[in-house]
């Protein structure tokens, strides 16, 4: 079993879901990119991963998800943090639950 698989076993899918449905990911993702609105309720900004120059970094926050046009790099608030922050997938909820000061089960600090 890889350690994410482990994670998420230890984790249940309703704490995850409680920690996202705390966020919304445009107020997330606004922290470190500048984003503008477009039709809907749909974002667009300079991609953080690729820095592309087209704004082609979507967000739709009816979803509650982003995707870039130019490296395909997509998700949710969780994955966001994952990969901007270079956080493991535990320590990304672990972030996001602090904010929340919701409780998580202990976790080794490993993981
Ligand atoms: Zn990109």
């Amino acid at each position: 079993m890889t350690m994410k698989e482990t994670v998420e076993k230890i984790l249940t899918e309703n704490d995850i879901v409680e920690v996202i449905s705390e966020y919304d990911i445009v107020e997330v993702i606004s922290e470190y990119v500048e984003l503008t609105p477009i039709r809907g309720s749909r974002f667009k900004g300079v991609c953080p991963f690729c820095h592309g120059k087209d704004l082609k970094f979507k967000i739709d926050h009816a979803r509650q998800a982003y995707y870039c046009f130019d490296c395909e790099k997509h998700g949710d608030v969780i994955t966001f943090l994952k990969d901007h922050m270079g956080l493991s997938f535990w320590k990304a909820v672990k972030e996001l639950a602090l904010r929340a000061e919701i409780e998580l089960p202990e976790m080794p600090d490993n993981a």
